[in-house]
């Protein structure tokens, strides 16, 4: 297996090249050798053909030769023997000699000496041979009348000299009997005489018939003539026979008796010539050469022209087997191109099937897996394929497929999980407790979710350090885990809150949960060799009753924590009968959080008048927030919401600094205004704010002079020592101190005494109504004079009109805040406010009406 694998590695067939390498050349050997093969059996074949052929031209143009010179001879032989020519005769002997002697080349020629013909060829020869011996003969008779003719000699030798010797004797009896005319004989010869012409004319006539045709019988018309002969002869003996008669009764003389005599016997002598005569005419051998040409001469041209012939047709069908056989070669190779082209496109279909299969379709799987991943679908099954080229692809594929893979899970996992303590995060839980939500749905089953926040965290956070912070977050995951089930979802909110998902769950079992966590949470914590107490408020909502989304299921959670924690207790579950606003605090609540980062709020500026003279000594900063969903949020509820959650810290932070940088730019273009900030009773106890607001100054390069700080008589009770050392340590700074919203509280003058404050603002709700009710004037007036005993400023806020203006004025009020001269406006309309100077010179008329 391993020694095949490397042959297929050593050739290339572990890659694509190198198969269509192989393929490649495979098919070019193929072909190659297909031509080879090809051109050798065609080179063959044509050879023997044209061999053949050419021996076979030579063989036909001999036969041809022959063939002419017979027909040359049969022509020239008829013609000889119509008219005897001795040139004639010669040439037909010549031909027939040349015939012989090509009859005996064709026989030794190649081709037919090879074959079946070479006897026919000698045979010929032979015949030639024959032929030429009896041409010989014949034309030697045909020079020989008498030899030719048999009956001529009876004709000349023996009727011609008795038709001779009769006519003559019957002329010397004419002669003797010519003196007497009346007498019967002379008549009688003469018509003997008449008689025997017309017998010699019905020879002739006969004759003439006989000669003039080779027929092979006598014709009827001989048949007539001859007859005629007869019946003349018959006539000729029937005159003598009268002759006979008269001369018995008459007597001739003595030459008419001698003349009868020689008469009679002539004609007996004739006619018996004529027996001979017409007995030879009417047989075969009238004429000797018709028999020798008809049995012997003409039967040899027949049988040399059927040798020819012979041997024409088996080279006939020989040039036709050769032809065959080059149509078999032409339709071989026209076979065997088609059987390459049908390889061919066979090859090339296997090539492109095997194509498709190990390059395009993988490809096409792998651009599918492709699309699938880029959709996020689950991708499909790689192909398996072991060309190296698309293996290395699809292995490409697979690879980047794994890291991206791993990659998508890391990314989930720290999408949805918390870094620090490794446990699911707020969206993880978004969808779990969807999912938990849609089959408690399904199944009808309860569902609880509990939210936790820890006490103290903060504080810890704080005063020992992130590191400690961190290690203690774990210790209370730890802590969560070992508790609750493990079929619950421990997540971590983010900072010190966690949740836990207890799907299947009721009231009851979630509140005994509950009961545990804050168990483990009480026992003590050691971090680092400190020991640490961390309680939790822990809140309960319950599906369905509490909710069945995710959002208010949450939402009612942490209601219900808030609710445990502003109680002190450590856990409670969702109660509906809540009232609304503690709702929409605790929703503030979490919105405020963001608030501050995001830019939701705005520090609005409401200017504090001399009533003396006018001027604006001082503003105070007031905080806005524009809540992107709720819209304005009145400042009393927001600091509300932010005194309860610890967010004032950073809230306070935010305003000290954008006031302080607002009087810094207004300190350059000479706006030398106070910047009043309200501090909360938190503020007082924070540790880090002297620090804070120093640094602050500093910063910004302004004069302590430049800050005011107000805070409320309630604050400064909450906590008087810590609140003053806080006081203490601004003042001598130099900076301004402000008691808010005096006449609310219930402090006490002893101790606002040792307070280092500088001003007292009389809280609006007196200010504003002083001129109804009297009661309130009281308090305003006596509140001027102490203060003004204590050495104190005094501000008074809600001026609202010119009247209450002109009352404070007439009762030695310092400084007036109020609608009257402007609401609590943006920095910039502040700035216009200012330029245009309204209460820098205020009309007489205005202060003293
Ligand atoms: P406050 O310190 O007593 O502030 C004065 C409040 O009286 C402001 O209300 C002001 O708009 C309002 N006021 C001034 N003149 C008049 C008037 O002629 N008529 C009437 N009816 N009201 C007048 P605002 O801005 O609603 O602030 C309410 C409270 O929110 C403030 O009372 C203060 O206790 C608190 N607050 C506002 N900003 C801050 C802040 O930045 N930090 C802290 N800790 N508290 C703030
Ligand atoms: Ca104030
Ligand atoms: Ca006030």
């Amino acid at each position: 297996m391993r020694a095949l694998d490397s042959i297929r590695r050593l050739i290339g067939l572990n890659s694509l090249r190198g198969r269509y390498r192989v393929v490649a050349l495979g098919m070019a050997l193929l072909v190659v050798f297909g031509i080879w093969v090809a051109e050798d059996y065609v080179g063959g074949v044509g050879r023997t053909a044209t061999e053949n052929m050419a021996e076979r031209n030579d063989a036909v143009l001999l036969s041809r030769h022959i063939r002419d010179d017979v027909w040359q001879a049969e022509l020239t032989l008829h013609s000889f023997m119509l008219a005897p020519d001795i040139d004639q005769r010669h040439a037909v002997h010549r031909h027939l000699q040349r015939a012989i002697r090509n009859a005996g080349l064709l026989a030794r020629s190649p081709w037919v000496a090879r074959s079946t013909v070479a006897r026919i060829a000698r045979e010929a020869g032979l015949n030639l041979e024959q032929l030429n011996d009896l041409a010989d003969r014949l034309m030697g008779l045909r020079g020989d009348p008498d030899h030719l003719f048999p009956a001529m000699r009876i004709l000349n030798e023996e009727m011609e000299p008795a038709n001779r010797d009769f006519l003559s004797a019957t002329a010397l009896a004419l002669e003797e009997l010519a003196d007497d005319e009346d007498f019967a004989g002379y008549r009688r010869f003469s018509e003997t005489r008449q008689e025997w012409l017309q017998l010699i004319i019905a020879l002739r006539i006969y004759l003439i018939n006989i000669t003039g045709a080779f027929g092979d019988s006598l014709s009827e018309l001989q048949k007539a003539q001859e007859a005629q002969v007869r019946f003349r002869l018959q006539r000729v003996n029937e005159r003598l026979v009268g002759l006979g008669a008269l001369e018995e009764k008459h007597g001739f003389g003595m030459q008419a008796s001698a003349s009868l005599a020689v008469m009679r016997e002539q004609a007996s002598h004739w006619a018996a010539g004529y027996e001979q005569a017409s007995e030879i005419y009417r047989g075969t051998q009238w004429r000797t050469d018709v028999p020798l040409i008809k049995d012997s001469v003409q039967p040899l041209f027949s049988s040399i022209q059927g040798n020819l012939q012979a041997i024409d047709q088996v080279m006939e069908r020989a040039a036709a087997l050769d032809v065959g056989s080059l149509n078999r070669v032409a339709g071989g190779i026209t076979h065997s191109l088609w059987a390459i082209i049908v390889t061919a496109i066979a090859l090339f279909i296997l090539a492109f099937l095997y194509f498709e299969k190990t390059v395009l379709s993988p490809i096409a799987l792998v651009a599918q897996a492709l699309r699938s991943e880029a959709r996020g679908r689950r991708s499909a099954e790689l192909p398996v394929t072991d060309a190296t080229e698309t293996h290395a692809l699809v292995e490409a594929f697979a690879e980047m497929r794994r890291q991206v893979h791993q990659r998508q899970r890391q990314l989930e996992y720290q999408a949805g999980h918390d870094a620090l303590t490794g446990l699911p995060n707020r969206s993880r839980l978004m969808e779990r407790l969807a999912e938990a939500l849609e089959s408690a749905k399904g199944e009808r089953q309860p569902l609880a979710l509990l939210v936790m926040d820890l006490n103290r965290f903060k504080e810890i956070n704080d005063t020992l350090g992130h590191e400690i912070g961190d290690q203690l977050l774990q210790q209370v995951r730890n802590r969560l885990l070992n508790t609750v089930d493990e079929a619950f979802d421990v997540v971590r909110l983010g900072g010190d809150e966690f949740a836990v998902l207890m799907p299947g769950t009721g009231r009851e079992r979630a509140v005994a949960i509950a009961a545990e966590i804050t168990e483990a949470l009480a026992q003590v914590f050691t971090v680092e060799m400190h020991t640490l107490f961390v309680g939790g408020g822990l809140g309960i909502a319950l599906f369905p009753e509490h909710g069945d989304d995710n959002r208010t299921l949450i939402q009612h959670a942490e209601v219900a924590m808030y609710v445990a924690k502003r109680n002190n207790h450590h856990y409670a579950v969702y109660d509906i009968e809540l009232d609304q606003h503690s709702i929409r605090r605790l929703a503030l609540e979490s919105d405020l959080h963001h608030a501050i980062g995001d830019g939701q709020l705005e520090l609005y500026f409401q200017p504090k008048v001399n009533l003396t003279n006018g001027q604006t000594t001082g503003v105070e900063a007031l905080i806005r927030w524009h809540h992107p969903e709720r819209g304005f949020i009145p400042p009393d509820e927001l600091i509300a919401v932010a005194e309860q959650t610890g967010l004032i810290k950073p809230l306070t932070a935010w305003v000290l600094e954008t006031g302080m940088g607002q009087r810094a730019r207004w300190q350059r273009i000479g706006i030398e205004v106070q910047v009043a900030v309200n501090l909360s009773v938190w503020n007082l106890q924070d540790p880090e704010l002297v620090t804070q607001i120093r640094d602050g100054l500093d910063r910004h390069r302004l004069p302590a002079h430049a800050l005011g700080l107000e805070i409320t008589e309630s604050a400064m009770m909450a906590d008087p020592e810590r609140a003053l050392a806080a006081l203490v340590e601004l003042d001598a700074m130099g900076i301004s101190l402000a008691v808010d919203d005096f006449g609310t509280g219930f402090s006490s003058l002893s101790y606002l005494k040792r307070l280092p404050v500088d001003e007292l603002k009389i809280d609006k709700s007196f200010v504003m109504s002083m001129n109804e009710d009297e009661n309130d004037a009281a308090i305003v007036r006596s509140t001027i004079d102490l203060a003004h005993n204590l050495g104190l400023k005094v501000v008074a806020e809600g001026v609202e009109n010119q009247q209450i203006w002109t009352v404070l004025e007439f009762l030695g009020c310092d400084t007036a805040q109020g609608y009257y001269m402007s609401r609590p406006i943006p920095a910039a309309d502040f700035e216009q406010w200012y330029q245009q100077n309204l209460w820098l010179k205020p009309e007489p008329q205005r202060l003293h009406a």
